[in-house]
């Protein structure tokens, strides 16, 4: 369990509690109003931020360790993310009254390019996204959100794992849950902060991969598709094994998909 469930879970996980999704949480003006300006504020200066960051990164060798920590604590309470394997995208998009997809705000700001793997979901009458500014996307307001049905949305996205996504979700304002994502470690925010500037501003899966050694045959698919460099490998008997290191695993699941022989499993951390 990571420190979201024992804050926003009651004890369980917590994207599996309803109230975080809840209409409740949308009526807070403080909410409205940062929805309003979410697109600008979380993507357009966020990118801006990281590429100054960087730059002292480079030059230091590390960020002051304030700064780190009050990216961290902005994050959370903001527009906070977690990894989470496919079955569990599959559990939280299925309850959603509507679903909706969007295009990447990630990949627009860095390329202008539309690839449409966002995913913005409401559980009431009234969603979020209604308030969202399109024109960042250079569209009106009423563009661009394609309603689609759950089912239809977790087929999408179990195809954008094949293509290497990560999925992700995301809280809008936290506690409250709007959007799964279907993330490129090269252009997702969250993702670059955590590779060029070491800082981590999206949480773990409560799931961590482990591997079958009997179903083991070393052939090294699993550690090309990892994107957080948890994967090595060992030689027992003579055999080469993969070997996953629990505490660098964010528990996406891309290895399992990549492993021919069913090696991989997802297990609670
Ligand atoms: S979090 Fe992922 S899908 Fe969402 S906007 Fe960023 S890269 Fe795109
Ligand atoms: S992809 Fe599967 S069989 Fe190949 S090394 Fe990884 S766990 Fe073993
Ligand atoms: S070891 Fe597997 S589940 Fe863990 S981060 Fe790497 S690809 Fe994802």
């Amino acid at each position: 369990m990571c420190e979201f469930c024992t804050k926003h879970g009651e004890g369980k996980i917590w994207y599996k509690n309803a109230a975080n999704y809840g209409q409740d949480l949308l009526s807070d003006l403080n909410r409205r109003r940062y929805i309003e300006g979410f697109l600008t504020s979380a993507f357009a200066d966020g990118f801006e931020t990281l590429g100054r960051l960087e730059t002292i990164y480079r030059k230091k060798g590390k960020l002051p360790r304030a700064v780190a920590e009050a990216m961290v604590a902005k994050a959370k309470a903001e527009h906070f993310g977690q990894v989470l394997p496919i079955e569990e995208i599959g559990h939280v998009v299925s309850k959603a009254r509507t679903v909706v997809r969007m295009p990447c705000a990630c990949r627009w700001n860095i390329g202008k390019k539309e690839e449409r793997c966002c995913y913005a979901i409401s559980y009431g009458p009234e969603a979020w996204y209604q308030g969202i500014d399109m024109s960042y996307f250079g569209k009106a307001s009423d563009e661009g959100l394609e309603p689609l049905t759950p089912e239809a949305a977790i087929s999408q996205m179990t195809a954008m794992e094949e293509q290497g996504s990560i999925h992700t979700i995301w809280t809008m304002m936290t506690p409250f849950i709007g959007a799964v994502c279907n993330c490129s470690p090269d252009e997702c925010l969250a993702m670059r902060t955590l590779s060029r500037i070491h800082v981590e501003t999206i949480e773990r899966a409560e799931y961590v991969a482990r591997v079958d050694e009997e179903l083991c045959n070393g052939c090294g698919f699993c550690d090309l598709n990892c994107h957080f460099h948890a994967i090595g490998s060992v030689t027992e008997s003579g055999r080469s094994l993969a070997r996953i290191d629990p505490h660098r695993c964010f528990g996406c699941g891309l290895c399992r998909s990549a492993c021919s022989t069913g090696a991989i499993s997802l297990v609670l951390r």
